[in-house]
């Protein structure tokens, strides 16, 4: 069996970010305490089929701030409950204004291999407009902290197109990255989701119009990939070798068990999810059936979002056939434009078309 990946979500933070969706709230030492007893109980109940795991990622919401010994205590259920493989790349999430000097060496005690921190920008205006809690000299501290703690690979988030924002300070910014020592970054576009304070402001913010996206976008995607991070996802960029084990399973379509309130599962063919819903959760609530997964055509979705693309060797090993006659057709007369790329090993999107994926795939996989 392909080992499984391991997905913690922990729902919490010190504050909200105005422009965040993600499932967390401010809560304090006795909820966070309450929810690590009873991860660890959700944990234990797949220990009778000891399934083999070769990643762990605690993501969030901001894991750091329940701190080392909590985080520690999960991956010992982990442990437990799994046959967690020799070199699994266990990452934790947390944000630069969070945790004390021990976090760090707590974290790498814990087996903890990898940190993915939450930058975002390097840029103090650009901070501040984003409500974060802490500041670029922050980050970089926390950067060094990890290393000398002997956790060498480091993530740093960026977003791009948010309020202010220029195609200078978006470099000055992918540069911080590389000066601080990270190993991967992350890039993401500002999305304005409902629900947020910056949807509710919306109109006030000074956000980018298209063609600012777009140069934004290219000029972030051309400055890591100078620095020597490697483009291998829409938004995701690695030196080499050091691309996230745990993410490109979501990418290439394989097997993971989440757990926590707005964790999302693929397993055994099913995908399923627990509610955004943290009472319920301790509560003991069940998880919602999502239908089945892994079908090519969700497959191929997922696949289309890497550098590399979808890729004939791939399809024949998940599914006996190469890529589809017909879907070669479709994308060799798609490529005559400025969107796709059919090299002989597969299919795949150009950095322009990765600007527009979502549309130009469901173009593509009609
Ligand atoms: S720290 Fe991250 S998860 Fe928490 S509110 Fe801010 S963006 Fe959202």
């Amino acid at each position: 069996m392909t080992p499984l990946g391991i997905y913690v979500h922990v729902p919490f933070c010190a504050s909200k970010c105005p422009y965040c969706d993600f499932y967390s709230l401010r809560q304090g030492e006795d909820a966070w305490e309450a929810y690590t007893n009873c991860i660890i109980e959700r944990i234990k109940s797949y220990q009778e089929r000891a399934l083999p795991v070769d990643t762990v990622y605690f993501g969030g919401g901001t894991p750091g701030l329940i701190g080392a010994g909590r985080i520690g205590r999960i991956l010992d259920a982990v442990r437990e409950s799994f046959r967690v493989q020799p070199g699994a790349e266990v990452t934790v999430e947390t944000n630069p204004g969070v945790g004390d000097e021990s976090l760090f060496p707590g974290l790498a005690a814990a087996g903890v291999t990898r940190i993915s921190l939450g930058l975002q920008s390097a840029n103090a205006d650009e901070l501040r407009q984003l409500g974060r809690i802490h500041t670029a000299e922050q980050a970089a501290r926390a950067v060094e902290l990890a290393h000398r703690a002997g956790i060498g690979n480091v993530s740093l988030d960026l977003m791009i197109a948010t309020p202010g924002q220029t195609e200078e300070s978006l470099v000055r910014s992918a540069r911080f990255c590389r000066e601080a020592g990270a190993s991967h970054v992350s890039a993401y576009l500002l999305k304005i989701e409902p629900g947020t304070v910056y949807h509710e402001r919306r109109d006030s913010l000074d956000l980018p119009d298209e063609d600012g996206v777009c140069g934004l976008y290219e000029a972030a995607c051309s400055e890591l990939e100078r620095l020597g991070y490697g483009q291998y996802e829409i938004s995701n960029f690695a030196r080499p070798g050091l691309e996230s084990r745990h993410n490109l399973k979501y990418w290439r379509c394989e097997e993971y068990l989440g757990f926590g309130p707005a964790a999302h599962s693929f397993f055994e063919g099913r995908r399923f999810y627990f509610p955004r819903d943290l009472s319920g959760f301790l509560a003991g609530g069940e998880p919602v059936d999502d239908g089945p997964g892994g079908d090519f055509e969700e497959f191929a979705m997922l696949a289309l979002r890497l550098t590399e693309g979808l890729r004939e060797e791939r399809c024949r090993e998940r599914f006996g056939h190469g890529i589809p006659q017909e879907l070669r057709r479709r994308a060799a007369v798609l490529a005559r434009g400025v969107y796709w790329r059919v090299p002989a090993e597969g299919v795949a999107l150009t950095r322009a078309g990765f600007l527009v994926s979502n549309a130009v795939i469901s173009e593509l996989l009609l």
